[in-house]
């Protein structure tokens, strides 16, 4: 069994609007902005071993207004700028209920099935404290970037920049390699 690195796609691998405090998800390919500086952090990750895998909250999808399609050209977009294994999309609105809509943590138990993790070993990327709290329930290490989303849940860390993010998460599987020889 391999670890994973959950990565939270707005905010993190692409950009967003901050309307009255709340991120705005972009819902075209001319609003969609992957952070390409990423790239070489994300190969680093990847060459430490882990699985890459964005997870995403995508309520319009159910709601009605983002689209299917564009979210796949968006998506495409993603895959071709950075070297991600997976995309994982809840499309649940909040009333759904649904297993997989962060913080529930429905889709890091489904990508540890399909792709054979150990959720235990594995880690969660975020600005926001959704996914801490998806990551607290599945097992996983979360380490958030500083951001006013935050907020007051278990987190692991909460670090300035997503360079100290990727350096502590190499740092941490040197360890755990460590005690596990
Ligand atoms: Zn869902």
């Amino acid at each position: 069994m391999k670890p994973g690195i959950f990565i939270e796609r707005d905010g993190i691998l692409n950009r967003v609007r901050v309307e009255r405090q709340h991120q705005v998800s972009p819902l075209t390919m001319e609003e969609f902005q992957v952070n390409t500086a990423l790239a070489p952090l994300l190969s680093k990750l990847k060459e430490g071993g882990l699985l890459l895998i964005a997870t995403t909250n995508q309520p319009g999808l159910s709601r009605g207004y983002q689209s299917r399609r564009e979210l796949e050209r968006m998506h495409e977009a993603l895959r071709r700028a950075l070297p991600l294994d997976d995309i994982l999309v809840c499309p649940h609105d909040e009333t759904d209920r649904c297993p997989c809509r962060k913080p529930q943590p429905g889709l890091l138990v489904e990508a540890s099935f399909k792709w054979q993790l150990d959720l235990d070993r594995s880690f969660v990327i975020s600005d926001k404290w959704q996914d801490a709290e998806a990551a607290r329930a599945a097992g996983c290490t979360s380490l958030l970037l500083q951001s006013p989303w935050v907020g007051k849940a278990h987190h692991d860390f909460v670090l300035p920049d997503l360079e100290a993010i990727v350096d502590k998460v190499l740092s941490l599987r040197l360890r755990t390699k460590a005690v596990a020889a």
